[in-house]
């Protein structure tokens, strides 16, 4: 079903808990962890606890959640003391996607006007 948690899926396993990551915010419905391979001394991915292979099919079927993801990296941001920084939403694997379960990159702590992951 729509949003289930899928066996296969990193991301859901992070949210359950049984793979440890080093998280910076949390809420009923959104979970931000540092990264693993940080592209910027500042590399957060903010996810939904629900399941969708990526953030347009989460903000189609729940836009109040989508809401919230873009809510929770505005506050990873000021938590991490950024005032510039980059939002990330790699869509498809010909974008650069390994993750299909919806996250949004922030990004920052360096100049950003080059960079892209
Ligand atoms: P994508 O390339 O799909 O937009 O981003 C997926 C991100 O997830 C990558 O930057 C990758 O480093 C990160 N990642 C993949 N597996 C793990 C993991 O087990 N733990 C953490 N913290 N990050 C992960």
């Amino acid at each position: 079903m729509a949003g289930e948690p899928q066996p296969d899926c990193v991301f859901c396993k992070i949210v359950a808990g049984e793979i440890p990551a080093t998280v910076v915010r949390k809420t009923e419905r959104t979970l931000a962890f540092r990264d693993i391979a940080p592209k910027a001394p500042v590399h957060v991915l903010v996810i939904p606890h629900v399941h969708y292979a990526n953030a347009a099919e989460l903000a189609a079927a729940e836009p109040g959640i989508a809401a919230e993801l873009l809510a929770e990296a505005g506050a990873v941001a000021k938590d991490e003391g950024l005032r510039d920084y980059r939002l990330i939403f790699n869509t498809g694997a010909g974008a650069g996607q390994t993750v299909f379960h919806a996250h949004v990159h922030v990004l920052g702590g360096t100049s950003m006007t080059e960079r892209m992951v």
